[in-house]
C-alpha cells in the first residue's frame, strides 16, 4: 500500500494525480474532472494586482471527487486539500517569466477514508476500526494517526489475551505486552514494536509526518499478513507437515 500512497504524502503536480486505492475494492481511483474545483483564497486573488506579484504567490484550496475504476464497485471518495502554483516540467498550464507553472496539490482529507492498510479477513473488528480512524487522520493530523495505530496494537494484544493489567491492577505498558507477545510470534512482535516506537514519537509531538504514518502502516500491514493471510499460513503449515514427514506426503505414500 505504501508505494500507492506515498505520492500523496507531499505536494504533487495536477498532471501526476496518483491512482488511489479504492477503500471498498482496492481498484485504482481516478479524478473526476467534472467534480473538481480549485478555490483561490481572497488574499491570493487580491495579490494579482500587486506590483511585485510572482506566480508562486498564488494559492488556495481544492475539493473534488475520485471515482473507482471498477464498474462493479463505483465507489466515490471526496478529497479536500490545498493548491499552489509550482514550476512544472509538464502540464504548462501557465507561463510566467519564461517558466512553466501548473497547479500542485496537497491532500488534507479524504471521505470515506482512503485506507492506509489493505484489509485482510480475520483482522478483529475493534482493531480494524482503529486502523480506519488512523486512515481518516493520516493527512489531517499525522501524530493523531500514529496514536490510533498504537491503540490498534493495544486492541490486537487484547485479542491475543496478552495481560492488560499488572498485579496492582494498573495498565501494563504496551512495550511489556509486546515483549510477552514475542513468545507467541517474534516476527510480528518486532514489527509491532517498531510501530509502537513511531507512535511514541507522534504522541510526543516531534513533528510526525504523513510519510511517517504510511511507513508505520506498511509495517503493520505486514504484521497483519503474517497473522491472518491464509495463503502464507497454509504454505507454512504445509512446510511444517513436510518437515515432520521428512518428505512430501505423496513420496511417503509411494514407498
Ligand atoms: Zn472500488
Amino acid at each position: 500500500m505504501l508505494n500507492k500512497l506515498l505520492s500523496l504524502a507531499d505536494w504533487f503536480a495536477a498532471s501526476a494525480w496518483p491512482l488511489l486505492p479504492c477503500p471498498d475494492c482496492s481498484s485504482g481511483m481516478s479524478v473526476d474532472r467534472r467534480n473538481f474545483s480549485d478555490v483561490e483564497t481572497f488574499e491570493s486573488e487580491v495579490n494579482h494586482d500587486h506590483p511585485d506579484f510572482e506566480a508562486d504567490w498564488v494559492h488556495g484550496h481544492f475539493h473534488g471527487v475520485v471515482n473507482c475504476g471498477n464498474s462493479q464497485c463505483g465507489t466515490r471518495v471526496i478529497v479536500i486539500g490545498d493548491f499552489k502554483l509550482g514550476v512544472s516540467d509538464y502540464g504548462q498550464e501557465i507561463e510566467w517569466h519564461g517558466e512553466c507553472w501548473s497547479h500542485h496539490y496537497k491532500v488534507r482529507y479524504t471521505h470515506p477514508p482512503i485506507l492506509i492498510i489493505n484489509r485482510i479477513d480475520g483482522i478483529p473488528d475493534d482493531v480494524w476500526e482503529l486502523v480506519r480512524d488512523a486512515s481518516r487522520l493520516t493527512w489531517v493530523d499525522p501524530a493523531a494517526a500514529l496514536g490510533r495505530l498504537r491503540s490498534a496494537i493495544e486492541a490486537l494484544m487484547n485479542n491475543f489475551k496478552i495481560k492488560k493489567l499488572n498485579a496492582k491492577r494498573n495498565p501494563r505498558p504496551l512495550h511489556d505486552r509486546l515483549v510477552d507477545f514475542k513468545k507467541k510470534n517474534t516476527e510480528v512482535a518486532d514489527l509491532l514494536l517498531a510501530v509502537k516506537w513511531a507512535g511514541n514519537d507522534g504522541a510526543h509531538g516531534s513533528g510526525a509526518t504523513t510519510a511517517d504514518v504510511l511507513e508505520s502502516a506498511e509495517l503493520m500491514e505486514h504484521a497483519f499478513k503474517l497473522l491472518y493471510d491464509k495463503d502464507p499460513l497454509l504454505l507454512r503449515r504445509r512446510a511444517t507437515a513436510i518437515n515432520k514427514a521428512r518428505g512430501l506426503p505423496r513420496t511417503r505414500q509411494s514407498k
